[in-house]
């Protein structure tokens, strides 16, 4: 499990998270909502140590990292745990990110070969995952010849990589033209059940109620509201959610 407890960060005296509490169950997905400015990025960003807290802890299987509680500085653990911590988190942006002069299976190679992967394994593994997300026949094209729907899935297929036991989507289809948001999503739902843990933040109503286990909704910093899709989509208790469902629906 991922557990957050009383996360909280703040930009320049702006409190952007407010002791965010949250517990997400291994081999879940968890949809997090919420207007822009809310808080989401940063909370991902929190669980992969990208951001350090003010306060509060985000602990991965048990282990603690580099935290501070309530004030008492717990002795800072080694950046070689924070990577070693990382290492178990796969990491999808909105903009994809991949690297613009590496071919797609350069691309998903490089993290296992950076982690000392024999070569030639790594590359068997980064062609079946090329295959799982249906790009086995673009793995010596560069990135710029493909769809932003077919960059994303490589991007998917990259975070797999590692074999991460946690995979962290930030807005995966918000940068994508409406037609190809869908073949990313259904990339997203095999990998739902296959005992990774998934949080994905996405404004896609549809897909939260149809995949998620656990829905989530920030408002400024907040988390308002949290449960299953049935509950939180179907019958939001807070208004704040309420009209959030209303503008995206
Ligand atoms: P969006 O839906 O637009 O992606 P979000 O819910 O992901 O929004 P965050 O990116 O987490 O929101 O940002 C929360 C607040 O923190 C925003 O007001 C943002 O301007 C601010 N913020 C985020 N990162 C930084 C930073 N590095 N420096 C200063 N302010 C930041
Ligand atoms: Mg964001």
């Amino acid at each position: 499990a991922i557990e957050i407890h009383n996360a909280t960060k703040s930009y320049g005296g702006r409190t952007v998270l407010k002791g965010v509490d949250l517990t997400l169950a291994a081999g879940t997905v968890t949809v997090i909502l919420g207007p822009s400015g809310s808080g989401k990025s940063t909370l991902l960003r929190a669980i992969n140590h990208l951001e350090k807290l003010d306060e509060g802890y985000v602990a991965l299987g048990g282990e603690l990292i580099g935290v501070t509680v309530r004030g008492d500085r717990l002795k800072e653990r080694r950046e070689r745990d924070i990577l070693r911590q990382r290492s178990r988190i796969g990491f999808v942006f909105q903009n994809f990110n991949l690297f613009p002069h590496l071919t797609v299976l350069e691309n998903v190679v490089e993290a296992p070969v950076a982690q000392g992967v024999r070569a030639a394994d790594a590359r068997s593994r980064a062609l079946a995952l090329l295959t799982r997300v249906g790009l086995a026949d673009k793995a010596s094209a560069y990135p710029r010849q493909l769809s932003g729907g077919q960059q994303q899935r490589v991007a998917i297929a990259r975070a797999l990589a590692l074999d991460p036991d946690v995979l962290l989507f930030d807005e995966p289809t918000s940068a994508l033209d409406p037609e190809l948001v869908g073949e990313v999503l259904q990339v997203i739902r095999t990998l739902a059940g296959s005992g990774k843990t998934l949080v994905v933040v996405t404004h896609e109503i549809g897909f939260a109620r149809e995949v998620a286990d656990h829905v989530v909704f920030l408002d400024e910093g907040v988390l308002l509201e949290q449960g299953p899709p049935a509950e939180v989509l179907a019958a939001p208790r807070h208004p704040r959610t309420r009209d959030f469902l209303d503008k995206v629906l």
